[in-house]
């Protein structure tokens, strides 16, 4: 191995380190840290991030990039977190340091904002810092530099290789099957059944949760699942996944498919081969196929029928009362029960993409110089009647109910759809390959899946662009064909609809 290998490991091993540290402050402070420690926890985690930012920017790292990158003896694992990290080099010595730091000003601001903005229903508290925040995304863009497009240097952040014009045509082909789809399936939906809304007992709720997720292949050896107010997943290190889920008293669902959702990213993390956790390569590609994994074990096994056919038993043993008398048809409808809604984060697997459509158009135009903050309030009530049929009473509801925007994650939205469309291609492929689920499902056993999911995705790391494991998998280009084949199949189904 390269001399210059030797010393960089020491170096990659500090980074770690340090985003362990970090991963562990962050944590604690969603999940257990008392209110008033915020501002402190707030500074700690400046700190070590900005001793984070200097170790991996030190000169000494660009030279020793430099002298890898013209090795010739590296091994796959190396040569790949060669690239990772000059890549990771690169963005981080590009952006100038005050424009780092003045972002990670605005970001407390705005976000201050919009805690402030949104129960109020007034945009103009958020708007002025909403503007800076899009100029000074529009600085970091620059200083990232970019071929095609603005654009394409934020969604690069979270989506490697993917660009403005790729996810552009995915969306005009998805909704353009969506629409009308979507109109069909809505018009054939009744009333919601009772059991969705009935009262269950938070304390049962996790026991289920926790028999669940680890039923499905979650290592509790490696892993926690904790409570938060907005559930997610991350590694801490080498051995420690945690991941989170909400209670909610009057939705049984809410927890469970949270609790699914995030085992999905879970297991990803878990599966992340163990030689390669110091390593740059040894991340998860993108928040594209993160999202894939998510979306496949809440939509694809989750809310198919043989699976619902598996916990309601079981759910019917805890909530003897609310779920007694459901049958396995009337469980499996309800939740899959679509409707129209205002708030993203509560759509069903039919509509939920339509309101990532409008963020995407949004943020494009906004980038474009085709849209002033301002005028986004407008923009945004004009899209949600385009794209889902319903106007928002008010703002709080409408343009100010994400966090993304005023956290300064612009770009990331569409990794929502993206890893939607990924995960019906994956599990597409997966039944081509496994043959039908269906059995195993019902008896509630996921290990061949899981096990396939391992070896052609979570093995893979970041070793290769993310576009290219994909590519592998499903044999080409990622296009929304399956994913509205798998709605037309299975609401088609539901509601005995020519789709
Ligand atoms: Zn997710």
């Amino acid at each position: 191995m390269d001399d210059a290998w030797d010393a960089l490991l020491p170096r990659l091993k500090e980074l770690t380190d340090l985003g362990h540290a970090i991963g562990l402050m962050e944590y604690d402070q969603a999940v257990s840290m008392p209110a008033k420690g915020s501002a402190a926890r707030s500074r700690a985690i400046g700190t070590l991030e900005s001793l984070y930012h200097q170790r991996l920017t030190d000169p000494e790292i660009g030279r020793l990039l430099d002298r890898l990158e013209a090795a010739t003896a590296l091994g796959p694992d190396e040569s790949a977190s060669v690239r990772v990290l000059r890549r990771n080099y690169s963005i981080a010595t590009k952006v100038p340091a005050a424009l780092v730091r003045e972002l990670g000003e605005l970001r407390g601001l705005a976000y201050a904002a919009w805690l402030e903005a949104r129960p109020a229903a007034d945009f103009s508290i958020l708007q002025p810092h909403l503007e800076r925040m899009v100029e000074l995304k529009k600085q970091e863009a620059d200083a990232i530099g970019w071929a095609g497009e603005r654009y394409d240097a934020l969604l690069d952040m979270y989506a490697p290789d993917v660009t403005a014009a790729n996810v552009e045509s995915l969306f005009a082909e998805l909704v353009h099957g969506l629409v009308p789809l979507t109109e069909k399936i809505l018009a054939a939906v009744g009333e919601p059944p009772e059991f969705l809304s009935e009262t269950y007992d938070p304390d049962q709720q996790e026991a289920f949760c926790q028999w669940l997720v680890e039923h499905v292949g979650f290592d509790k050896s490696g892993g926690r699942l904790d409570l938060s107010p907005h559930p997610f997943t991350m590694t801490v290190g080498a051995g420690d996944v945690r991941q989170t889920t909400k209670l909610t008293p009057n939705a049984i669902c809410g927890s469970i498919y949270a609790a699914l959702h995030e085992t999905g990213h879970a297991l990803y993390e878990q599966g992340i081969p163990e030689r390669l956790l110091d390593l740059p390569a040894g991340h998860v590609a993108s928040l594209g196929l993160h999202e894939s994994q998510s979306r496949l074990w809440e939509n694809h096994v989750g809310r198919s029928r043989p699976f619902c056919d598996f916990i309601l038993p079981h759910l019917k043993e805890r909530f003897p009362q609310q779920l007694g008398s459901v049958v396995p048809e009337e469980f499996y409808r309800g939740v899959n029960h679509p409707r129209r809604t205002l708030i993203r984060i509560t759509a069903d697997e039919v509509t939920y993409n339509l309101h990532v459509a409008l963020r995407f158009e949004l943020e494009l135009a906004l980038f474009r110089d085709e849209l002033d903050v301002a005028d986004l309030p407008d923009a945004w009530d004009a899209g949600m009647e385009k794209h889902v049929g319903i106007r928002p009473p008010d703002v709080s509801d409408g343009v100010l109910q994400d966090m993304h925007w005023p956290t300064g994650a612009l770009g990331y939205f569409p990794t929502y759809t993206i890893g939607t469309l990924y995960a019906a291609a994956f599990y597409e492929r997966a039944v081509e390959q496994l043959g039908d689920l269906t059995e195993e499902l019902r008896a509630g056993e996921t290990a061949r899946l899981l096990g396939w999911l391992r070896e052609n995705i979570h093995q893979h790391a970041y070793l290769r662009s993310p576009v290219d494991i994909a590519r592998d998998v499903i044999g080409g280009p990622l296009t929304a064909r399956p994913f509205l084949d798998h709605l037309r199949r299975k609401y088609g189904e539901i509601y005995e609809l020519s789709v």
